[in-house]
């Protein structure tokens, strides 16, 4: 396919204006970009952070660089990805989303967005002489500069793990308070930083790759979000439409995970064969067996601790909000399999799980035990402390 080539020779897009002989390097580190529509700034790549291949943003390729040439420079990311062209793209996303000033507590910053010209499918065939419009998967070199966020399981105290919890949620209020679901909660895309004025840390959702408006129809299949932290009632009808409770229950799955997966900050194991979870991303036969597995995890009769050594201290409250989040669809996972596949009624409760009414009971939940509070609070109060 002729994306493919254009995906594997990705580097070479940038001709570095910092060099005379404009040459293409294989290794842009060290390199300084132009950001267009922002004349007298620059980006100055620093580090490979990330190297993808997804299903939505084909070859996505993240830098850490810093931002040249304005006040407020600093540590910032450049990501470039294939997209669809005809999606809406991130920067245009969190641009929308920060007309509400609220939304620098919640989601990460965006400082500009470009589509890189004349790499789009239709562009280039059509200079070959096709007809654009018979171009289905038409895909365009974008390229997003985002605040630097640090990833999240650097927040690796036990008391951390409530923190990150009510900032997630809150995150996922705000935004489905602006009519949009992320729709790919998961441990890499939860992130923090400090606040310089106060030294709070501010935990913030990233990567709108897969986020979507309330009210626009499904341009991307839904469930290509990340396998082990999907919902299970997502998991189990991949064509339903998407739900807030999704969102939510995602957020519990990757508390689950790094109370159970990390000590102090690392994965717990060196091999893979040893990951405490690998059932919830390899070896299923079918994401209904997943399910299955995932459901098993939950339930009393094969109560294990949800906790490592590490997190201990937090079993018994990881333990109350597995249960409690479960709790409408204990009666269904006591069927035989062979009722429970039948028709509608045969969810037993799955589909109450995520009726908009959880997600205050959740909130409820986390405030009667004080999630809401900073153990140790910043200058101002309403953040934790950094240290
Ligand atoms: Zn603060």
């Amino acid at each position: 396919m002729e994306m493919e080539d254009y995906a594997l020779g990705f580097n070479p897009f940038f001709a570095d204006h910092s060099k005379q002989d404009r040459r293409l390097r294989p290794d842009l580190c060290g390199l300084s970009v132009n950001i267009q529509d922002l004349p007298g700034q620059s980006l100055k790549l620093s580090k490979v952070l990330d190297r993808r291949t997804g299903i939505v943003s084909r070859a996505t390729l993240v830098y850490r660089a810093t931002l040249e040439g304005r006040r407020d420079a600093g540590d910032v990311v450049l990501k470039s990805s294939w997209q669809h062209h005809a999606r809406r793209s991130e920067w245009y996303v969190l641009q929308q989303l920060h007309e509400d000033s609220r939304a620098r507590d919640h989601i990460v910053v965006a400082y500009a967005g470009w589509e890189q010209e004349n790499t789009s499918g239709a562009h280039r065939r059509a200079k070959f002489g096709t007809r654009a419009s018979t171009v289905l998967d038409d895909r365009a070199l974008r390229h997003t500069v985002l605040e630097y966020l640090n990833p999240i399981t650097k927040l690796s105290d036990p008391w951390h793990v409530p923190y990150i919890g009510w900032s997630v949620l809150k995150a996922i209020q705000f935004l489905n308070e602006k009519r949009w679901y992320h729709r790919d909660i998961s441990i890499g895309n939860m992130g923090f930083l400090t606040l310089p004025e106060c030294r709070g840390v501010l935990v913030k959702l990233h990567d709108f790759d897969l986020s979507k408006n309330h009210g626009s129809s499904s341009e991307t299949p839904h469930w290509t979000g990340t396998l082990p932290f999907m919902a299970l009632g997502l998991l189990k009808h991949q064509e339903s439409p998407h739900r807030l409770g999704y969102d939510v229950e995602a957020l519990i799955w990757c508390l689950l995970w790094i109370v159970r997966v990390y000590d102090d900050g690392k994965p717990a194991f060196n091999e893979l064969e040893d990951h405490p979870l690998r059932g919830w991303f390899r070896d299923w036969l079918s994401l209904h067996d997943l399910v299955d597995r995932k459901l098993a995890y939950l339930q009393p009769p094969t109560r294990r601790p949800f906790t490592n050594t590490f997190y201990r201290s937090l079993d018994g409250v990881m333990t109350h909000l597995a249960w409690t989040w479960a709790a409408p669809i204990r009666e269904w996972n006591n069927l035989e399999p062979s009722e429970s596949e039948g028709p509608e009624t045969g969810d037993g409760g799955l589909a109450n799980m995520y009726e908009d009414s959880r997600t205050v009971t959740l909130q409820t939940w986390m405030e009667e035990r004080d999630w809401n509070r900073p153990r140790s609070p910043c200058s101002c109060g309403d953040h934790f402390a950094d240290n």
